[in-house]
């Protein structure tokens, strides 16, 4: 396992390795930026790459791609790029300047030197470059001191308004407090509260919210983050259920956005199914907490998702034996099935599903007990 783990720190090194001499060689002027530097000079391992490059970032996101030949994904309206290896993906990016014309709106951009590019960023830590390119390789850029900042274990904005232009900024602060254990520093914490007193988070479009949402998921200790939004913003979750988040496994976030209303996330049907899964849950544990018969426990259980199913003897341990039952139903073949009743002369309708529904309940509860009794009965009732 320990082989296999620095074989893949050894891939990973190789691909950096690769971009930096592809730069060095080029005409571009090229810098790491953000989390590398970030995470670098925290002195832990380093997740992703973000490069800027003076001038044409697309261009020389192709040119790269012929070396490191990943999957090249190019986003022309904003300038950016992304090359996807099997190690870990590069975003490059022209070095750029923002204006934001109305606050949680995104920005217009504008080509610009590496300086001013950094001058967009959200926090002192994430706004220094190093740069890649021959003329001066190593030259570090930390026009805000984030080094210090780093030292110090402290997130800080760079300008007062950064959380008016960009309140998803705020989710970042608290995601990074957590994930490095920093402090927000005292000013950043006053514009961040004043931010979300002037229900700023509630500028942003529900797709950006969602997206924050689920980089916060993506965290190891995800709850801290949620306990924290919860505390500082309207996006609160009942002391209740917070408790309960550590039991529910890697579908926590659904049940999280299960819990906030006024939002339409736009999310797929299955994530649309574990969010109403979740949003039933108290009533559907109650409901087969208290269910004796085997049709009850069908009825409650079969609409409901399998995951969820499987999180509910976590969340009250009784129920193990209820959903136990309902996992060998499942397994039962039925007796009669709708092509029975189409031959037996019935109309597909209400009634023909609630005769369905009956034979089945029956057939659970051991009220008929082959397939001979059940057609004899659908005969009798028919005649
Ligand atoms: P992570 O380890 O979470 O990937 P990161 O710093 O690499 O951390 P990214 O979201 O990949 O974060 O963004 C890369 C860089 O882009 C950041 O370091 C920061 O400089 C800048 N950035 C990203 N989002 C914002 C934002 N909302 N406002 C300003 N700058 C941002
Ligand atoms: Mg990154």
């Amino acid at each position: 396992m320990a082989k296999l783990k620095s074989s893949g720190n050894q891939q990973k090194k190789s691909v950096l390795s690769k971009t930096i001499s592809f730069f060095i060689q080029s005409e571009y002027h090229a810098y790491l930026v953000g989390g590398y530097v970030r995470d670098t000079t925290i002195g832990i391992e380093h997740r992703d790459i973000d490069l800027v490059v003076e001038g044409d970032a697309i261009r020389a996101a192709k040119q790269l791609n012929k070396k490191l030949k990943g999957n090249l994904d190019i986003h022309k309206k904003f300038g950016t790029a992304s090359i996807t290896t099997k190690q870990m993906r590069i975003d490059l990016a022209s070095a750029r300047v923002e204006k934001y014309a109305s606050p949680a709106k995104l920005p217009h951009v504008y080509p610009s030197a590496i300086n001013e590019d950094l001058n967009r960023r959200d926090f002192t830590m994430n706004a220094m470059a190093m740069s890649i390119s021959n003329e001066n390789f190593g030259e570090i850029f930390d026009p805000f001191n984030g080094m210090e900042d780093i030292k110090k274990g402290v997130i800080r904005i760079l300008h007062k308004e950064s959380f008016n232009d960009d309140p998803t900024r705020i989710f970042r602060a608290l995601r990074y407090k957590n994930r490095f254990g920093f402090k927000i520093a005292k000013t950043t914490k006053a514009l961040m509260t004043e931010a979300i007193n002037k229900r700023m988070i509630q500028r942003l479009s529900d797709q950006r919210i969602l997206n924050e949402i689920r980089l916060i998921f993506n965290e190891t200790n995800n709850q801290d983050i949620i306990k924290d939004i919860s505390n500082l913003t309207s996006l609160k979750i009942r002391k209740k259920d917070m408790e309960l988040l550590p039991v529910l496994g890697s579908n926590r976030m659904y049940f999280y956005l299960s819990k906030l209303k006024y939002f339409n996330f736009p999310i797929t049907s299955d994530e649309k199914r574990l969010v109403k899964d979740f949003h039933d849950f108290g009533n559907t544990i109650t409901r087969l907490d208290k269910a004796t018969k085997h049709s009850e426990i069908f009825a409650i259980l079969s609409p409901i998702s399998s995951e969820v199913i499987d999180i509910m003897p976590a969340v009250l341990p009784k129920l193990r034996r209820n959903v136990r039952i309902f996992r060998q139903l499942e397994k039962k073949k039925l007796f009669v099935t709708g092509n029975d009743l189409k031959r037996l002369g019935y109309k597909p309708g209400v009634k023909f599903r609630s005769i369905l529904n009956r034979m089945r309940d029956w057939q659970l509860d051991r009220k008929i007990r082959n397939r001979k009794e059940a057609l004899e009965y659908l005969r009798n009732i028919k005649h």
